[in-house]
């Protein structure tokens, strides 16, 4: 598989959002004592799938994950306005 990306919210703690439990917003990174999510403004983070190559052919503009997808191997990725307009922008698919 090549190279993929998605769109996540950083916390403030350093780990992505969907890091964090839906159910109580504590951070699931071990060690980590961040009980709130205090996610930052949206940003494409690259990721890659563990079935594929890793040295497969670059592309010059890795597909990104739309918001709010799920199943990705990433949990649930966040849908909110900021990430759809990031995502539009990124994508090049702007509505
Ligand atoms: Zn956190
Ligand atoms: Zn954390
Ligand atoms: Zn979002």
């Amino acid at each position: 598989m090549t190279l993929m990306a998605a769109i996540a919210h950083r916390c403030a703690c350093g780990h992505l959002d969907f890091f964090h439990s839906s159910v109580t917003g504590a951070c699931t990174t071990e060690g980590c004592l961040c009980q709130t999510v205090n996610a930052g403004p949206p940003e494409v983070i690259p990721t890659w799938r563990s079935d594929g190559t890793p040295t497969g052919p670059t592309v010059e503009e890795p597909a990104v994950i739309a918001p709010g997808t799920r199943g990705a191997g990433m949990g649930g990725l966040c849908g909110c306005d900021a990430c759809q307009t990031l995502y539009a922008s990124v994508s090049g698919n702007a509505a």
